[in-house]
């Protein structure tokens, strides 16, 4: 009887406590401008309101009632936007100037690869991306699954994560190269082929955790061109097996034909690109599948080896090209995702990828949505996350300055927010 009571005021006590967390009082928060994800421009004087998790309002100053128990936050010259999201990542990577990718996926121990993770999870969050999707751990097995339930249980601070686990990739088409034949290499990814085997795979994978599947659809196979790996069946294959399951595919595809097969098997995106055309792009926007150009991942090498940087001419090869390339994708009107590779490059600088983005003909406001609203629609996530509307989940960053007239204000990241709790304060 006694324990019954005991009990009994225990529940009651939780119950008080769960009210004294969900009254904590709505916060105000009131930078100079907020760009909400969708205008063409910012609004100045507008405020957020954020209680819980959610944002409650947005909207002008004086049209907003603010709580009276509201904890206001000022923001002087700040722009307050969406947490940002980059759709294509690798925590598990560190820049191939440090080590190549060779050296991290077969000499650098799963625990020293997780360490490192646990950094670039930080920067990432606290450079404004609150969302990131990660698109295989070369060689790290399942680590992906851990990291995220460690940021989800407030273990680590970092961005949201969709993760892809091992990604897939055809046989001989991903191994670390340059061994001798009779020796079996550890892989970057798992390999699987035919029919059974990728049926398998596929369902394994989602099993294990994965909230995507990535294929690599050409390889340099044999240490030449870059070919096709898998059949247009196979691909097929793949996507069939995830959707009925729930899950989308993003294709690793930088030859012609392997952008042709991938966009015709009906994977959502096709990761770099290089080897498009206007036609292969035309085909893309006709099977809706949008592009991560992974633009700072090229960038990076031609800016360490000859100085170049974002705005400069003349532009060098193979950014030439690949500028070119990126203008015909927006011209055959092909839905362009915010997606870097960072992991190549530094985490913490994926601001990269949006200013090349605008060095390449995008305005400022195009790359924004590109890492807000776009991204969101494409990543199936667009209910709650990427605009500043009531009821979407507080992800937002404040940054100097004001990103809608000159992107390079991203560096300048001064707070963070995301589902509602401070990362980085102001
Ligand atoms: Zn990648």
């Amino acid at each position: 009887m006694r324990a019954r009571r005991l009990l009994a005021t225990l529940a009651w006590l939780i119950v008080l406590l769960k009210g004294v967390v969900a009254s904590s009082p709505p916060i105000v928060l009131q930078p100079a401008r907020v760009f909400d994800g969708t205008a063409e421009t910012s609004h100045e004087g507008w405020v957020v309101v954020v209680n819980g998790d959610r944002i409650e309002a947005v909207g002008p100053a004086h049209r907003i009632n603010t709580p009276a128990d509201a904890q206001v936050v000022e923001l002087p010259e700040l722009t307050l936007l969406p947490g940002l999201i980059d759709a294509h990542t690798h925590v598990l990577l560190h820049p191939y100037h440090e080590a190549s990718w060779n050296d991290q996926v077969l000499k650098e121990p799963l625990a020293l690869r997780v360490c490192r993770a646990t950094n670039h999870l930080r920067s990432d969050l606290l450079s404004g991306f609150t969302t990131i999707r990660d698109l295989g751990t070369e060689g790290a097995g399942y680590a992906d699954v851990g990291l995220k339930q460690a940021v989800e249980q407030g273990i680590i601070p970092g961005p949201r994560m969709l993760i892809a686990t091992r990604a897939i990739v055809a046989t001989g088409s991903y191994a670390p190269k340059g061994y001798a034949p009779e020796w079996t290499i550890p892989q970057g990814a798992e390999e699987a082929d035919g029919v059974d085997a990728l049926i398998r795979v596929v369902r394994d994978q989602i099993g294990r955790g994965a909230d995507w599947i990535k294929v690599y659809a050409d390889a340099a196979m044999g240490g030449g061109p870059i070919r096709p790996s898998f059949s247009l069946e196979e691909l097929k294959l793949i996507v069939e097996t995830a959707r009925s399951s729930g899950i989308m595919v993003a294709a690793h595809a930088s030859s012609r034909e392997g952008m042709r097969r991938a966009s015709l098997a009906g994977v959502a995106t096709i990761e770099h690109g290089y080897g498009g055309d206007p036609e292969i792009f035309r085909l893309m926007r006709e099977c809706a599948v949008a592009l991560c150009p992974t633009l700072a991942a090229s960038e990076i090498s031609v800016a360490e080896n000859q100085g170049w940087r974002v705005g400069s001419e003349p532009i060098p090869e193979p950014l030439g090209r690949l500028r070119t390339l990126f203008q015909q994708a927006r011209e055959a009107g092909v839905t362009i995702v915010n997606g870097s590779d960072i992991g190549v490059f530094a985490h913490g600088d994926g601001a990269r990828e949006l200013e090349l983005m605008v060095a390449f003909g995008m305005t400022p406001v195009e790359a924004l949505r590109s890492a807000t609203t776009v991204a969101a629609r494409v990543l199936r996530l667009d209910d709650r996350l990427g605009a500043l509307k009531p009821g979407m989940l507080a992800d937002l960053i404040a940054v100097e300055g004001d990103p809608t007239q000159s992107i390079s204000s991203l560096r300048r990241v001064r707070m963070v927010m995301k589902g509602g709790v401070f990362f980085r304060r102001p």
